[in-house]
Formats: C-alpha cells, structure tokens, sequence
C-alpha cells in the first residue's frame, strides 16, 4: 500500500475528491488514502484554512492529491494553494495538455508538456509600493546608481532569476523528459531584453542541456512561443519557462487542448509532490454534483505515474479516454450543447469510468 494524503478542499472540492479516489482505486493501485481538510469549511470550525495536520501529512506522505480550495478574501489569509508551494518548496509546476477525442478544440494531436518553475520571476512577492518611503529611496538609488532613471511616481515589482532556481527547473525538465520517453526540450525566454534575468536563464539553460544531450534542446522568445503554439503546437514536447511566462503560456496550453474542464496539473519538489486540477473550486456548483471530474482524475494518472504505478496509471487514463470519446456519460461541459439533458453528474462520471476500467481488467 502506498500513503497518499487526500485534500478534499472546498465548494467542489469534496465531490471530485471523492469521483477521483474512487477512480483511483478501482485501477487496484493500493492507495491507503489519508484524508485531510483544508479550505474555508475548515477554517469556519478550527479557524485555520491550513490546519497542522494536513500539512503534516503532507510532509509525512510525500505525496498528495489536492481539490481546489478557495482563496479567502478579506480574512488575513493569503492563498492557501500559494503558500503550501513555498512552504514544502514545491519548485516545478507541470502542465500537460493532450488532445483527448471527444473533447471540443480547435487542435487535435496535441500532446505536450509546460514546466513552470515556481519559486522566482516577478511572484516571488518583493514589491515597492508607489510613494512608501523604501520606494522613493530605492528609487533615488537607481537614479543615482544606473544609467535608466525611474520617474518618481512608479511602483516597483522585482523580477529575481537565479543560477540555483534555473539550473534546478531546466534539470527538472530533462529528467521529466527522460523519464517520460519524451524528446525535445524548448526553454522559453525574453533574453534580447532582460539581459541579466532571463539571459541568465538562457546561459543556465544551455549549460544544464550541455550535460543532457540525449534529449534535443532549442530555445525560443517567448512572444515568438505564443504565436508558434497557436501555428504548429504539434512542433513541442517539453516547455520551461521562468514563472510569469509559465503562468500564462500554462492556460494558453490548456485552451488548445479544451479548457479547465480536462487540464491536471502537479507542484513537485524534491521531497514532496501534490498533484491537482488547474481549475479552482467553482463555488457556485458546490454540492450539486454537476461538475467535470476529469481535471483531477487526471491529475490522479500523474500521480500514478509518479509513483511508478504505471499500468494503473495507463489503465485510468485510456479509461477516461474513452469515456470522453464516447461522449454520452459526460459533464455539461463536454456536451456539444452546454443545456444538454443527457449529460450526466459528477458521480455518474465516475461511474462511467470505473465502469470501462472493470470491463478492460
Ligand atoms: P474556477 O476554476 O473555480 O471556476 C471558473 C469557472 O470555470 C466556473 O464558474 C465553471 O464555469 C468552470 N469550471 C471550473 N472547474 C470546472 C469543472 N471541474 N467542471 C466544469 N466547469 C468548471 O475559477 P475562479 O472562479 O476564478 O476561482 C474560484 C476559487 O477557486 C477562487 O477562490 C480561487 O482563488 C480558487 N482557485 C483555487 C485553485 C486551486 O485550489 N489550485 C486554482 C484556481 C483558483
């Protein structure tokens, strides 16, 4: 048996949760699954989002499977979902996005594979706000210092890349790529004008490919990336990027592939990896059991996969393959036709899917 930690978050949280465990143990891969709150339902009872225990299990499991959980506003609490990746230093986000028939999408074939690196770029959160006296000093030294002046009426956000943060993503996406039989990596960036942040990521990338050269190796600008993605997204197997192009090139990579509705997603650190659907916790569908539980089915695959369970992660995926193909007990969202009465709920779903899983055995 192996311990997994099951963050069952909040609004739709508990109902894929559930959908996705089920899913899971019907491939028999032997999970003894360990079930934690976290979110706002928790916090209305213990006072915290975040309790102890959860984090601990986390800690002690070294693997969880996570529902959405709602970012309280106006609590005091910052993002939940921010703070565990600092906090168990969950460095690379990986998004594969994959063509799924039956799924409605501009492209088919698609199959590719976005690591963001996590911890740096403009969100590592070191901000000056406009008129605070650190602003206006740290203003007046670059004035004073560097050859560009800043008018004095601006805020300012730092971008820190470092050589320590850059060399651990890119080696990140070489073993992925290994791993994974997967072939070329692309590392994405804005070299020409951010000499000395993303060109040290440039210069750190073909260093970490230098030492890698079983798997091919390009880079490419990342305002150059959009446009290729949207072209020939056939063209890429494993993109890095430094976070704020990780962040947004993740949801352009999910848009060609059909949206939220089927996008998974993991944080992975050295020690810890959570694996969770990229779409949030959707709170106006809360118990009404009508939500797509593909995301975190899948997402459940990746996590398989990154246990070594590789036959039960295959035998989900192709599972949820043809359901989708098929296209009859599936989620509103699936539907040619957003009103369509034959869709099913987010239990029949699952059903369905177990169901293809018992007859492939
Ligand atoms: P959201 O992804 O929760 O919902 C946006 C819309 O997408 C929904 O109204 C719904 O129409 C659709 N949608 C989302 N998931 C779906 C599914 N499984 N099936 C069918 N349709 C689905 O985004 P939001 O409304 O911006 O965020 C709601 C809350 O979730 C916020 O508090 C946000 O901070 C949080 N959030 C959490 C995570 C996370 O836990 N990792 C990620 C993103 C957002």
């Amino acid at each position: 048996m192996t311990d997994v930690t099951l963050i069952r978050g909040d609004g739709i949280g508990p109902e894929i949760a559930e959908a996705a465990r089920r899913c899971i143990d019907a491939t028999g891969a032997q999970i003894n699954w360990d079930i934690k709150e976290a979110g706002i339902d928790v916090m209305q009872r213990e006072g915290t989002p975040l309790p102890d225990a959860t984090v601990e299990s986390i800690k002690k499991n070294g693997i969880a499977l996570k529902a959405p959980i709602t970012t309280p506003v106006g609590t005091g609490f910052r993002s939940i979902n921010v703070h565990l990746r600092q906090s168990l230093d969950l460095y690379a986000c990986l998004r594969p996005c994959k063509s799924y028939k039956g799924v409605r999408s501009r492209y088919t074939d698609i199959d590719l594979v976005v690591v963001r690196e996590n911890t740096e770029d403009c969100y590592a959160g070191i901000e000056f706000e406009k008129d605070k006296d650190d602003t206006t000093e740290l203003i007046n030294w670059i004035n004073i210092h560097g050859e560009k002046k800043i008018r004095p009426d601006s805020g300012i956000t730092i971008k820190p890349i470092s050589v320590y943060a850059t060399e651990r993503i890119v080696r990140f996406a070489f073993d992925y790529a290994r791993k994974m039989g997967r072939k070329k990596v692309t590392s994405v960036h804005k070299a020409n004008i951010m000499k000395y942040s993303d060109g040290l990521w440039l210069d750190v990338s073909r260093e970490v490919a230098k030492k890698n050269t079983d798997i091919e190796f390009e880079d490419r600008i990342v305002d150059n990336m959009c446009m290729q993605l949207i072209q020939k997204p056939e063209l890429y197997d494993v993109i890095v990027l430094p976070n704020l192009y990780g962040d947004i090139l993740s949801d352009l990579c999910a848009g060609l592939v059909g949206g939220l509705g089927v996008a998974p997603g993991a944080n992975i650190g050295d020690n810890v990896a959570t694996f969770e659907a990229t779409h949030g916790s959707a709170p106006k569908y809360k118990g009404l059991n009508k939500v797509n539980p593909t995301a975190l089915i899948l997402s459940g695959v990746m996590m398989l996969r990154h246990i070594g369970k590789t036959a039960e992660a295959d035998k989900l995926e192709n599972a949820v393959a043809a359901v989708i193909a098929e296209g009859k007990s599936v989620t509103y969202d699936m539907k040619p036709n957003r009103d369509d009465l034959t869709a099913v709920g987010t239990r029949q779903m699952a059903d369905a899917i177990i169901g293809q899983i018992k007859r492939t055995k």
